[in-house]
């Protein structure tokens, strides 16, 4: 199994902790975001001293105020790392107003143009704007392999399955009045699957409420599985050769 999506910089237990528990779990594969320059800076760190972990670098939508040029710069030259394997996350956020909207575009459209340039995934998150988000992806990122990461656009499925955008859930997937969100996860196409953790929030419902960790992968994937009525070792044999796929490992 794989955790596509998780912030190691932002759990409370250090990494190699983390990591361990993952393992112990069948997680052999995590994805660590960094979300500004500090914290890119530990995502790459993690994924120096961490065989089992890669990067994916950008600015976060809900970090993305005063966003210019340098930024972006800045994000080129950490990508520059062989453990970078995507670029993200990056989108628009409209239910935490946290950046000024015009400053979320910004740095979207400068992420957008980074990953064409650099052949790299762009990992999207959106929030209460999808319209805008679908609309900038389809005006900018053509021939970008996209990530819609902790997928949450149920009524948009047909749009991204057309566009062949992957969509990777998260631990909301599995909470019991999530029924549009599961409908979505039974309907995806096998090769745009993926799950995540997007740790430490959005823990699965095994440990919903508690602080969420890579480990915890396996329960969102579990009722995956159970959704699509197939196996775990099948789901987890299909996730992993998706992830393989979009990340080059
Ligand atoms: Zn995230």
């Amino acid at each position: 199994m794989v955790d596509t999506h998780c912030h190691l910089d932002l759990c409370e237990p250090p990494a190699a902790e983390l990591i361990e528990r993952a393992e112990a779990a069948g997680v052999t594969r995590l994805a660590t975001v960094g979300t500004g320059p500090d914290s890119i800076e530990r995502s790459l760190a993690a994924a120096g001293e961490h065989e089992r972990v890669v990067a994916i670098v950008g600015r976060h939508p809900n970090f993305a105020a005063g966003f210019v040029d340098a930024d972006a710069r800045l994000i080129e030259r950490a990508a520059a790392d062989p453990a970078v394997r995507a670029i993200g996350e990056t989108g628009l956020d409209y239910y935490r107003d946290g950046a000024p909207r015009a400053d979320q575009r910004r740095a979207f459209e400068a992420q957008i143009e980074l990953a064409a340039e650099l052949s790299l995934p762009l990992v999207v998150h959106t929030r209460e704007a999808e319209e805008d988000t679908f609309a900038l992806l389809a005006a900018l990122a053509d021939g970008i392999t996209i990530v819609l990461h902790c997928f949450s656009a149920p009524d948009r499925l047909e749009q991204c399955v057309e566009r062949g955008y992957m969509c990777s859930f998260a631990g909301n997937v599995t909470y019991p009045k999530a029924l549009e969100l599961q409908d979505a996860a039974r309907r995806v196409p096998d090769e745009l699957l993926l799950v995540e953790t997007d740790s430490p929030y959005l823990a699965p419902q095994p440990v919903r409420g508690k602080r969420n960790e890579p480990a915890n992968v396996r329960h969102t994937a579990a009722r995956v599985a159970e959704l699509r009525g197939t196996s775990y070792e099948q789901l987890d044999a299909l996730v992993e050769r998706n992830a393989a796929r979009v990340f080059r490992w």
